[in-house]
């Protein structure tokens, strides 16, 4: 028997959980623009496109709010609780007229529970995979498109779009990529925005030569939070961490980030969502215009000097695109032992095969290739 509703897509806090009618298998694609980093705060986007929204357009769930960046463009829903950025829709061109699509972030997607109760050996990766990867030119230095693509699969190796894309640049040409479009050397600022601008991140080093720790992280937390199987954090001393703001007359302000985001610090970031996953212990931030996930941050956790440590997402960086967004002279990548964090929980969840099992063993080996060759 079929199932109406085989998918289902959550959020962080999970008060945003829609099913989804379609049919199966479907594809998710994987997005390198701008635009999709900086929603999602995650190097990539992954979509899945659907037929329609699981919704009416014109009386969407109240637990969303929408971004919509001018009168003619697509919306963006995500939770006004958490900030999971969970669907959109968009506008194309095909044959000379404008169409609308729509997609859910494949990071929230799961299978539902009557589709698992009646296939119960059926895990999400055997029903849903990557298709293409795409806009990696929107990274300038080819991103995380050396380690994120599957090259033992002909048709992810390809790297296709409905538009001109030069080819996927290997490992060693992104690196070369890498150190041509880097962050000016001596540069003691590095600085990241959400999709709006309106959240903007300022990350500080005293001497030049200090790099902060990144890493990746695929845990169901940090996907559920972004829409993304796989997410890139960059570990920082809070002391070295700002946010900037403007005010209305567009005067920059430097603020400190906020040790504990009780109700005064809520006050003085009134436009992002603050959602604590863990009362009193774990809180992540959103910006509450556009749903970009911007920061993790855990209370009590120290970096290794004894100072507060605080957890921007490492995709904001660079999103001017006047250079590259790996930074690797500001940004030491690295792996945990056994490689990237977490990895059990997207086997446990069936979804290991989508991106995670291949992104493991070929970012360790990005890795390793950028210290052997430092
Ligand atoms: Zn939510
Ligand atoms: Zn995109
Ligand atoms: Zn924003
Ligand atoms: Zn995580």
């Amino acid at each position: 028997m079929s199932n109406p509703a085989p998918l289902q897509a959550t959020c962080l806090c999970r008060t945003s959980t829609i099913q989804i009618p379609t049919t199966l298998p479907l594809t998710a694609h994987v997005c390198h623009c701008t635009t999709c980093r900086t929603s999602h705060g995650t190097l990539f986007a992954m979509h899945t496109d659907l037929e329609t929204l699981p919704f009416s357009e014109s009386s969407p769930p109240s637990t969303f709010r929408i971004y919509q960046s001018s009168a003619n463009s697509g919306k963006a829903y995500f939770c006004s609780t958490c900030g999971t950025y969970m669907f959109a829709s968009y506008f194309y061109m095909r044959e000379g007229s404008r169409h609308e699509g729509f997609c859910v972030s494949t990071g929230c997607v799961s299978l539902s529970d009557s589709y698992k109760s009646e296939n119960p050996t059926t895990k999400l990766e055997d029903v849903l995979s990557v298709d293409f990867h795409c806009i990696i030119k929107d990274t300038i230095d080819g991103g995380a498109s050396p380690w994120a693509g599957d090259w033992s699969k002909e048709t992810q190796v390809q790297f296709h779009g409905n538009w001109e894309e030069p080819p996927m640049p290997s490992q060693e040409d992104a690196e070369e990529l890498g150190r041509k479009h880097v962050y000016p050397t001596g540069c003691k600022e590095l600085d990241g925005w959400c999709r709006c601008q309106s959240v903007k991140v300022r990350i500080t080093r005293d001497d030049e030569a200090r790099k902060y720790k990144t890493a990746l992280c695929v845990c169901d937390s940090c996907r559920l939070a972004t829409g993304t199987d796989v997410v890139a954090y960059t570990w920082m001393p809070r002391d070295n961490a700002f946010f900037v703001t403007k005010s209305k007359d567009g005067e920059e302000e430097v603020k400190e980030w906020p040790a504990v985001w009780d109700d005064e610090a809520k006050k003085k970031f009134g436009n992002m969502i603050i959602y604590e996953s863990t009362p009193g212990k774990v809180v992540w931030g959103a910006c509450g215009t556009c749903g970009a996930r911007v920061f993790y941050q855990r209370y009590g956790k120290k970096v290794g000097d004894g100072k507060d440590l605080v957890e921007p997402l490492t995709a904001l960086f660079g999103a001017d695109d006047t250079q590259g967004i790996m930074h690797l002279n500001f940004l030491d990548w690295t792996v945990a032992e056994d490689g990237i964090y977490w990895a059990e929980d997207a086997e446990n969840a069936g979804r290991a095969g989508i991106m995670t099992m291949n992104v493991n063993e070929m970012y360790q080996k990005w890795v390793k290739g950028l210290k052997d060759r430092a």
